[in-house]
């Protein structure tokens, strides 16, 4: 019998190429986390941007997975097959008049840090050439991160109108994002904090959606020695599965588990016991480090 759980957690990379050690931390941090809740650890594509997917990535991250021994319930979601989800969030949205059609160009808005709102008022055009907007009012949204504290964004003025639906036709990752989580019942996301500053849009859509609002733990990101995220879009190295006893331990440490000198000869289904063991989301540092 499967007794259901309570907490459900999940990773969702984008297939965008295949995983390197900043989706290892991710992959990692949200796996023992949910493990170390009783919890379920979904999985899930993040292909709604079809036009930045690598053909075979998502095999390719699936693989790597199953090597490291990762263990997920259910079948792996895709975004690419949830449009009519999107849509539907999307009539909710259009129904409580909070969202707008935008038709400004690129250089319209270049340079400008917050959209200014300039087609606010504009009603729905006949040609499909708009992206789509919500509208922010001005209000403070404010969360407690298990990881990096309290935090808080004035919504209005920091972010702006932003986009759920693309130009191009495609949902934008803040929409999709929120409807996934709240569809598969997440009720706590750990992930990068590349993320932290979206992570304000994504709350003000679930309370708009009628969403409950998860938990959030943004980790520290591994950086190359310029201090940007190394990311698998610019050509990361992969994880060599060969080395995934040290790739784990190396994760290990960096997320400040402190994993003992002997564990490095360990296999790896006995590194997996400790990590599951002395689990301890507390002494996760707040501060991206730089990896060589
Ligand atoms: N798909 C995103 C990424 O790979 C993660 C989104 C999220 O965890 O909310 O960076
Ligand atoms: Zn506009």
């Amino acid at each position: 019998m499967h007794i259901p759980s309570t907490y459900i957690g999940r990773f969702a990379p984008s297939p965008t190429g295949p995983v390197h050690f900043g989706t290892l931390l991710a992959a990692v941090g949200s796996y023992l986390q949910a493990k170390a809740n009783s919890g379920d650890w979904l999985l899930r594509m993040e292909d709604v941007d079809t036009t930045r997917r690598v053909e075979g990535a998502d095999t390719d991250i699936l693989k790597t997975l199953e090597a490291f021994g990762f263990e997920w319930q259910g079948d792996v979601l895709y975004q690419s097959q949830r449009t009519e989800l999107y849509q539907q969030a999307l009539d909710s949205l259009l129904s409580q008049k909070l969202v707008f059609p935008c038709t400004c160009s690129r250089k319209q808005l270049a340079g400008l840090a917050v959209y200014p709102g300039t087609c606010r008022q504009r009603s729905m055009p006949e040609q499909n050439e708009h992206a789509l907007r919500l509208c922010t009012e001005a209000v403070t949204i404010r969360f407690n991160d298990i990881i990096m504290g309290e935090q808080q964004q004035a919504l209005a003025s920091e972010c702006g109108d932003f986009i759920i639906k693309r130009r191009d036709g495609l949902f934008a990752y803040q929409l999709a994002v929120v409807v996934d989580d709240a569809l598969q019942g997440v009720t706590e996301i750990v992930r990068g904090a590349d993320l932290l500053d979206s992570t304000a849009r994504q709350i003000y859509l679930q309370q708009k959606l009628g969403y409950p609002t998860p938990q959030y733990a943004h980790l520290p990101l591994a950086v190359d020695a310029h201090g940007n995220k190394i990311s698998k879009s610019e050509g990361a190295s992969r994880v060599d599965i060969k080395d995934r006893e040290k790739l784990l331990i190396r994760a290990l440490d960096f997320l400040g588990q402190q994993p003992p000198s002997e564990l490095a000869g360990s296999s790896l289904e006995d590194i997996w016991l400790w990590s599951l063991t002395h689990w301890d989301i507390g002494r996760v540092p707040q501060k991206s480090k730089m990896i060589v």
